[in-house]
């Protein structure tokens, strides 16, 4: 069989700079992973050429007696991962991903225009968390429901559970949205628990980013308290792109019509046949010990960060991310990511609570699971520390002298003639 390059040179060629440019890079991308290459080695499978709409024994197409053994399989192996008896809870594996798993929890538990609350974009929530802006409503989250944010306290960085108790009295929503994009602290769910009691409202735990943790105990599990839990399967679970939709089992046929018919078509079985894989390695010793790397990892970033001078969203993280607060050093998120991009360090910026707008965010996102993956230990981690505190030093020296805005000190970086360029090139 002729090579990809061959067949196709421009993808081919695309798909060689990304794989280049993912190994050259230092990636502390928080919400992403590198899947194993027996996740990518199910995704090319044959699995990708079937249609299956509907559930394991009740197909809209013949020949699916495999397919119903594969999507079981990974259902069974979905609720071992988080210790979950098949009695009480239920679980749909067919989301496309987080975002779509999450509108299905809303078609399946609301009708239009009831109310949601989840953490604001600003705080750290999701856009599927009812995200909207004071001139427009930007998620469809947002345009379908009636969405009120709750918030952290600006002081702390801590999801404020007492501020967000008394607006849901006010507000009386029909279901709260516990779990973020940009939190770096443990989530307290008995205070969402508590708050959804008092007013009658559905809890769902949105888990995307920590659900590797939860499997492995490194961060407090929501089953106990959730009525549904979502999560992505590709961050800290290092699995495909996916998404899963666990519930409680009086809401499972609610759910999974939600997934399919009102929302979704065929079910993508490569990506169920690679999560369930994934899931298997989930529960094993060696998942468990690359999640608890991954919270050392994450402290000890942190912790040389802030020895440094620098100043993190909480003072710290319990789990793989934290938030760099750049406004307190004089710097955007936006010249801190264009910075370490030019040293090949790939970071995000990133709102913090005390931002007045997401138009040019104050920090950047900073998360240990990818370069874990990649087997950096605690002192390859102090390592990439100093490197973030060189390449702050040289955008904040930049800005100094300068003082001129992002165009003008981006082409300063490209003039070989400048200290920063030889300092960057050192980094
Ligand atoms: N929920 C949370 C908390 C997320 O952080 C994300 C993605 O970053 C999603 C949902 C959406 O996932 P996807 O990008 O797979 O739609």
């Amino acid at each position: 069989i002729p090579d990809l390059e061959h067949v196709d040179p421009e993808i081919g060629s695309l798909i060689n700079k990304e794989r280049m440019r993912q190994s050259r890079s230092v990636n502390l991308i928080a919400s992403e992973n590198y899947a194993s290459p027996f996740v990518f080695e199910i995704l090319g499978s044959v699995l990708n050429n079937k249609y299956s709409e509907g559930l394991p024994g009740a197909r809209y197409y013949g020949g699916n007696f495999v397919i119903d053994d594969l999507e079981k399989l990974c259902k069974d192996r979905a609720l071992k991962a988080f210790n979950l008896s098949p009695e009480l809870w239920s679980v749909n594996v067919q989301p496309y991903s987080g975002s779509p798993a999450n509108f299905a929890v809303y078609t399946a538990l609301l009708e239009p225009h009831d109310r949601i609350m989840g953490m604001s974009l600003m705080a750290g929530g999701h856009l599927t968390h009812g995200h909207y802006t004071t001139t427009r409503k930007v998620s469809a989250t947002s345009i379908y429901f009636e969405s009120l944010p709750y918030g952290v306290d600006p002081k702390t960085g801590l999801i404020d559970y007492e501020a967000l108790r008394e607006t849901a009295k006010v507000f009386r929503p029909r279901l709260i949205i516990a779990g973020a994009s940009a939190y770096p602290r443990h989530i307290d769910w008995a205070q969402f628990r508590a708050a959804c009691d008092e007013v009658g409202a559905y809890l769902l735990v949105d888990m995307a980013h920590i659900s590797g943790l939860v499997a492995t105990e490194q961060h407090p599990s929501p089953f106990r308290y959730a009525d549904v839990v979502t999560t992505t399967t590709h961050k800290t679970l290092r699995g495909p792109r996916g998404g899963m939709i666990f519930c409680r089992k009086e809401l499972e046929q609610k759910i999974d019509n939600a997934v399919f018919p009102a929302l979704q078509g065929g079910p993508h079985n490569a990506t169920i046949g690679a999560l369930a894989f994934q899931l298997r390695e989930v529960a094993s010793p060696e998942f468990k010990d690359y999640c608890e790397r991954v919270v050392a990892n994450s402290k000890v970033l942190a912790s040389c960060l802030t020895k440094h001078g620098s100043k993190l969203v909480t003072g710290g993280t319990d789990n793989h991310l934290l938030l760099w607060d750049l406004k307190a050093e004089g710097l955007s998120g936006a010249k801190m990511e264009k910075v370490c991009e030019e040293a090949s360090i790939i970071v995000n910026r990133n709102t913090i609570a005390s931002d007045s707008s997401p138009i040019s965010p104050g920090g950047v996102r900073l998360g240990s699971c990818a370069m874990t993956t990649r087997r950096v230990d605690e002192e390859g981690f102090r390592r990439i520390g100093t490197y973030l505190v060189r390449a702050r030093d040289i955008a904040r020296g930049i800005q100094e002298r300068s003082g001129k805005k992002l165009a003008k000190f981006l082409a300063a970086l490209h003039d070989p003639s400048l200290p920063e360029r030889e300092a960057l090139t050192e980094l």
